[in-house]
């Protein structure tokens, strides 16, 4: 994962789905020339991440994970490590996704100690943070997004190894997108954030997502938007077609 200059990412969630068989995806992804200037993730569920990174080890592809807990090690019956993910060879995990959020109850708080877990094991984490559209309806995305922000985006995490994913909960799996000045305003408001926590130089650096129903037919558009650095992608992302498909319009943007 490149740190320093903004390299554009597209990052995929598998979520819970996935067994050994689908790696054949990620051969299949792997093989096809991935773009050289842009980062191409993709998070199996725990359970492949190590077959996944033993397949992919001769390519550009990266794999990253989907969780962690904020303690390295202990008696936590069913939880992983950042360290142990990173022990595999796991370059990045997604934190606070809204499922986790929704469906684990986790706190801005948790997240943020979550975050510092994964930085201090070496692992990129991709935080995520988004509206429910009873939140957007009712005016109030910026002030939920600039709170979630607050919470689990601390100024004591390490920008270098940080990623951000708008990903607003309507949005997730619906096949429903914002509109493109909606994404525009959200990502605007979240690089001023990053600004005033770690410096307009810093905030710079790190990369800004955007998910929640991207497709090959509508990813041209998204990149195109001002500040949109690449793309989270669930459902699509298990297709190594459509996803690739996705690849290369970010490499185009
Ligand atoms: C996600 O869950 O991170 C996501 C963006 O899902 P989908 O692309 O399926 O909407």
């Amino acid at each position: 994962m490149g740190a320093g200059m903004r390299r554009k990412l597209a990052a995929g969630n598998w979520k819970m789905n996935g067994l050994l068989a689908d790696l054949a995806q990620l051969d299949q992804l792997a093989k096809a020339p991935l773009p050289p200037h842009i980062d191409t993730l993709i998070c199996p569920p725990a359970t492949l991440i190590h077959p996944a990174i033993a397949q992919t080890r001769a390519s550009a592809l990266a794999i990253g994970a989907q969780d962690c807990h904020a303690q390295s090690a202990g008696a936590f019956t069913g939880d992983i490590s950042a360290l142990q993910l990173r022990d595999l060879g796991a370059s990045a995990v997604i934190l606070g996704h809204s499922e986790r959020r929704e469906g684990h109850g986790e706190s801005d708080q948790l997240v943020a100690a979550k975050a510092h877990a994964a930085q201090a094991a070496g692992l990129c984490a991709i935080i995520c943070l988004g509206e429910t559209l009873a939140q957007r309806q009712a005016g109030d995305t910026l002030q939920v997004i600039g709170a979630q922000c607050a919470g689990s985006v601390p100024a004591t995490l390490d920008p270098a190894l940080l990623v951000l994913a708008y990903e607003p909960v309507w949005a997730i799996g619906s096949g429903l997108i914002p509109t493109l000045p909606q994404i525009a305003e959200v990502h605007s408001a979240l690089r001023a954030a990053l600004a005033a926590r770690f410096g307009a130089e810093a905030a710079h650096t790190v990369r800004l997502l955007y998910g929640g129903s991207v497709k090959p037919d509508n990813a041209a558009e998204v990149f195109g938007v001002a500040d949109v650095d690449g793309a989270l992608v669930g459902g699509a992302s298990l297709n190594a077609q459509d996803f690739s498909a996705i690849v290369q319009a970010l490499a185009a943007a």
